[in-house]
């Protein structure tokens, strides 16, 4: 990560904004933080949620040492590799004193004979393990059930984001709006991440051509310029949406023919893309599988009356 975006990074649980049913008064994570006794958890949800930040502020608040692996770190040719550190680690992390905290990233990447080999350090209880997944679905049944808190990271609401943006404009110390703000957040698919990366990017545009300043303006012509998508969504989601509509008349259809037809895992579609698109009204799920709303009809720039032809009243 870069130094900018590790300055954005909050580090304290008030500055954690959202993810209210884990972090808020009284919810399962504060409470644990609270108390001190922290069991072996697993974070769930898509990426740049949230879940090493989390991770990373829990074992400050606790004050013990904290160790990050990842999946897909750089440098990290082969899985096996992680594996094989996250061992060595585990090892030498039973020396650690002050019960150190190991976060792995990517947990689901794990084979099942992997997953295995990490449950007798857990057992132990020499270290609390901190999994993060994207995919809940690809974790064997007996490392799940050593988690004894499961907790799922949702996609943020624009009105949560928006302020996280306004955290991060103040610092990197720049001047921004309250609307431009807003449009940022509404553009960044429910991600912090994304929001912090499409502030910084406009802030260029906005040293350049507005002195700095980021206002609705400046904003607007940055994500334009950007090929930001009007909701936020990336290529895939558009992907998603075009194919339900132009290859399978609208829907409904199901979510393995989807991924068949978008090149990608029916288990990811699940997971990553799909709860972000039904959230923000795109798709629906239907007994009979996935149908795309009319807003994505509309979005796409197509009738949702009259299959693929332009609709008039958007001329
Ligand atoms: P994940 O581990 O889920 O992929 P990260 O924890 O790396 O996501 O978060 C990505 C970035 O988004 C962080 O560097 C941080 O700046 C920002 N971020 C994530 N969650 C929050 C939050 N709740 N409040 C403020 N900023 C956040």
């Amino acid at each position: 990560m870069s130094p900018l975006a590790e300055r954005m990074r909050p580090v304290t649980l008030d500055d954690y904004i959202g993810q209210e049913h884990l972090v808020g008064q009284g919810a399962i994570l504060r409470k644990s933080i609270e108390t001190g006794v922290l069991p072996s958890l697993i974070f769930w949800g898509p990426p740049g949620v949230g879940k090493t930040t989390l991770a990373g502020i829990i074992a400050k608040q606790l004050r013990r040492p904290f160790y990050v692996l990842s999946a897909i770190s750089s440098g990290v040719k082969d899985v096996r590799d992680v594996i094989d550190r996250a061992q060595k680690y585990a090892g030498e992390l039973k020396e650690v004193p002050g019960n150190p905290i190991l976060f792995i990233d990517e947990i689901h990447r794990f084979s099942k004979s992997q997953q295995d080999a990490l449950l007798p350090y857990v057992e132990e209880g020499v270290l609390t393990l901190v999994g993060a997944t994207t995919r809940s679905g690809l974790l064997t049944a007996p490392l799940l059930s050593r988690f004894a808190i499961k907790s799922r990271l949702e996609y943020y609401p624009a009105s949560t984001l928006k302020k996280i943006v306004l955290r991060a404009a103040a610092i990197l110390q720049v001047p921004i709006s309250e609307d431009a703000a807003g449009e940022i957040a509404r553009r960044s698919r429910g991600t912090p991440r994304i929001a912090n990366g499409l502030l910084r990017r406009v802030r260029d545009f906005a040293q350049v051509l507005n002195d700095g300043n980021i206002d609705i303006g400046i904003t607007q012509h940055a994500l334009k310029a950007l090929n930001v998508d009007e909701h936020g969504l990336d290529d895939m989601d558009n992907r998603i949406l075009s194919t339900i509509i132009e290859k399978f008349k609208g829907g409904p259809v199901g979510i393995t023919t989807i991924a068949t037809a978008v090149g990608e895992e029916a288990g990811t579609l699940e997971e990553v893309y799909e709860p972000f698109l039904i959230q923000e009204g795109f798709i629906k799920r239907t007994p009979r599988g996935r149908e795309a709303t009319d807003k994505a009809y509309i979005h796409l720039g197509k009738n949702p009356f009259q299959g693929n032809e332009k609709p008039t009243l958007f001329d």
